[in-house]
């Protein structure tokens, strides 16, 4: 996939889809920085993919903007460049509608989509400046979720973040696009991670994902780690702006909850 040497920042990467898409990463022979607000299992998750390859941890909040900006100037001193960004990084709230918390939409819309953006954007003027200066185009892949389009009606401010998240994809898409820098973003449908198990564990809610899942299981975190990895390699030169999504065929197949 030509990965060999560049380096990438992954946000949220200290557990679950982020980490296996760090560690995919580490295995391409990337630079890796993994940025999260989680230090205990940030600095777990670095001892492993040490042994594995070229990888730092840098504690950030991608909600903050002050964050961001350490976090930029971290992978400067660090690696002197950044090639792709993973943002990854999110939480979920479940809530019916009726009953969500102003405290819980500012908190996931601020991690989930104000994150996305500032990290995108800081990371974008770096990726642009370096294309002016004659360095070659970078690639940027976003997390979106299969709720982009469903909406769930429990999970609020996460399904309006996801689809917020798709609009972001585009506009970054188009705004970048001169420069030669890729835009796209990743859908997921139910991963089996940690998010999944907080949102989802008790065996009934495990079998109406399923019911509604025609390949019948769960996706994996290393199924969404070989997207990731596509979409930031040349493989992937002439796609830009698109939703690649990974949900054992449930959005294609239009599968209704059971
Ligand atoms: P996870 O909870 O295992 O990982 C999320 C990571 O984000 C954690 O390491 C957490 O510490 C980090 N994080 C939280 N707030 C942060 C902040 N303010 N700044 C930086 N890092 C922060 O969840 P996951 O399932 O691996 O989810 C990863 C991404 O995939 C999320 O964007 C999620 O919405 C998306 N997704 C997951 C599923 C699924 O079924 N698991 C489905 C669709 C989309």
């Amino acid at each position: 996939m030509a990965l060999d040497g560049k380096t990438a920042i992954v946000t949220g990467g200290a557990s679950g889809i982020g980490f296996a898409i760090a560690e995919r990463f580490v295995r391409e022979r990337i630079k890796v920085i993994l940025a999260d607000v989680d230090v205990a299992g940030g600095e777990k998750t670095i001892e492993t993919l040490k042994r594995l390859g070229e990888a730092s941890f840098v504690k950030t909040d991608v909600s903050k903007r002050l964050d961001v900006h350490n976090l930029l100037a971290a992978a400067n001193d660090l690696y002197g460049d950044i090639d792709i960004l993973v943002n990854n990084a999110g939480v979920v709230h479940g809530a019916d509608f009726l009953d969500v918390e102003e405290a819980d939409f500012d908190r996931v819309l601020a991690i989930n989509l104000k994150g996305a953006f500032l990290t995108g954007q800081a990371v974008a003027r770096f990726m642009v400046e370096k294309v002016k200066n004659g360095g070659s185009a970078g690639a940027i892949v976003n997390m979106s979720s299969v709720n982009a389009v469903f909406g769930l009606p429990n999970q609020v401010p996460y399904s309006i973040s996801k689809g917020g998240m798709n609009q972001l994809t585009k506009v970054m898409a188009i705004s970048l696009a001169p420069y030669g820098i890729r835009v796209n973003a990743i859908g997921p449908g139910s991963i089996n991670t940690a998010m999944l198990a907080s949102v989802n564990n008790d065996p009934e809610a495990r079998r109406r994902i399923l019911s509604r899942t025609p390949m019948g299981r769960v996706g994996e975190t290393s199924e969404i780690a070989s997207i990731a990895a596509f979409l930031a390699s040349d493989d992937a030169s002439y796609i830009t702006g698109q939703t690649i999504y990974a949900d054992g065929g449930r959005l294609p197949l239009n599968y209704t909850v059971a």
